[in-house]
């Protein structure tokens, strides 16, 4: 993907907003935008249902994001979060409404429906770059066969994911490495999730995340006949041998079947040096990421999403930089820290017996995350 300046390349067409991927967050941004009164195209070259490794766990704050777009997927009601490890248990309810477990797939088909019926067109193309000047922005694409269109636009708002082509193309990834670290230059391991379904009856109403010495098991029932395992970790191997640290949850597993296979992200850790640049916008994932451990990603997406069209709406890109730290600031924050906190092997094992013996703070950290992003 390219990125310059000074524009002189034929547009085919000009829209008020492109939005460069189609997962959550750009369909959300695509459709909180018509509801805004402009003209978005969402260009996203993977076609029908789109699936994506993902914990599958809606925070009642994303929930409520979405039912405000009118979108209201099926899944499993979720009550709060249990941690658990070594017969240990920590459980905190949500306050502020129930969560719901929704297989990425259908939530995918509910939030495409939602800008299906707000009229807006999801073209099946690749963005190839990103040119602007003061007026306009122009979207070179490509299609399975071959160079395609190019889209001019006011604005573009990237939601390409964890390893935006076009965060990089505008150079806003941020480095990774820490120059406090005792092998400066050195990067950490980053971690990587990988998950697969169950078909089987859930046992519970709570995201369970299962603690081993290494990793972090995230169970969430999706279905009355399904349950998703997402496996969080810096070592990276098959997801067989990384639930045979978790025998508890292998127990409860028994011999339910495998219904999906198994797929993986990551690095999940994803910095950025600024979210705007120029008339282009930088949302969801793309916009950076800490890690999966909270469940947050996709509420916080959604919350950037309408963030990034109010802003354009009001021609202020860069109120869209202050609300983008706004809506991430206590998220990044709390993940973050627990992140770090259970890097060495003593803080694994003493989270979850802290955890159960403060139960209002697991209770407030829980519904911190949870509350919905205004
Ligand atoms: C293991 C794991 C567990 C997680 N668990 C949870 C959870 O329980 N709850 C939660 O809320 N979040 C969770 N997340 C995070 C959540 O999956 C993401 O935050 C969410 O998918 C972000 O949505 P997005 O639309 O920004 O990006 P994506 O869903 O990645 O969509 C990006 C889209 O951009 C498209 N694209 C890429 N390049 C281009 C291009 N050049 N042109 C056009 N389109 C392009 C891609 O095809 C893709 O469809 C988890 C993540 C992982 C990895």
């Amino acid at each position: 993907m390219t990125s310059e300046q000074s524009p002189n390349t034929r547009a085919d067409r000009h829209v008020d907003v492109v939005v460069i991927g189609g997962g959550p967050v750009g369909l959300a941004a695509a459709a909180y935008a018509a509801r805004a009164g402009l003209t978005p195209v969402v260009l996203e070259p993977r076609v029908g249902t789109i699936d994506k490794a993902c914990g599958e766990g809606l925070m009642p704050g994303g929930l409520q994001a979405l039912a405000d777009l009118g979108v209201d997927p099926p899944g499993h009601d979720l009550r709060g979060i249990r941690y658990l490890a070594r017969g240990r248990v920590a459980e905190a309810d949500f306050s502020g409404g129930l969560g719901r477990g929704v297989r990425r797939t259908v939530l995918h088909d509910a939030v495409r429906r939602a800008v299906d019926e707000a009229g807006v067109e999801v073209l099946p193309l690749s963005a190839t770059g990103v040119t602007q000047d003061e007026r306009c922005v122009r979207v070179p694409t490509e299609d399975s066969s071959g160079t395609g269109p190019t889209l001019s636009a006011t604005w573009v708002i990237a939601a390409d994911g964890l390893h935006s082509p076009t965060r990089r193309a505008l150079g806003l990834d941020r480095d990774q490495r820490r120059t406090s670290d005792p092998e400066p230059g050195r990067r950490r391991p980053g971690r990587y999730g990988l998950r697969q379904h169950y078909g089987m009856r859930p046992w519970g109403d709570h995201v369970e995340v299962h603690w081993s010495r290494h990793a972090e098991a995230y169970v969430t029932p999706v279905a009355d006949d399904l349950v998703g395992v997402a496996v969080l970790s810096r070592q990276r191997g098959p997801l067989t041998d990384s639930l045979a640290d978790f025998p508890h949850l292998r127990e409860r597993l028994g011999d339910a079947p495998v219904v999906t296979s198994v797929r993986g992200a990551g690095p999940l850790r994803q910095r950025t040096s600024r979210r705007v640049a120029g008339r282009v916008l930088l949302a969801g994932d793309a916009s950076g990421y800490v890690d999966a451990l909270t469940g947050e990603g996709i509420s916080l997406g959604l919350a950037h999403a309408r963030a990034a069209v109010s802003a354009i709406r009001a021609g202020e890109p860069d109120a869209y930089e202050r609300a983008w730290r706004a809506a991430t600031r206590r998220y990044a924050l709390l993940t973050h820290t627990l992140v770090q906190v259970t890097r060495p092997t003593w803080g694994r094992r003493l989270l979850v017996p802290a955890a159960a013996a403060l139960p209002p703070v697991f209770r407030g950290a829980v519904n911190e995350l949870a509350r919905p992003n205004r």
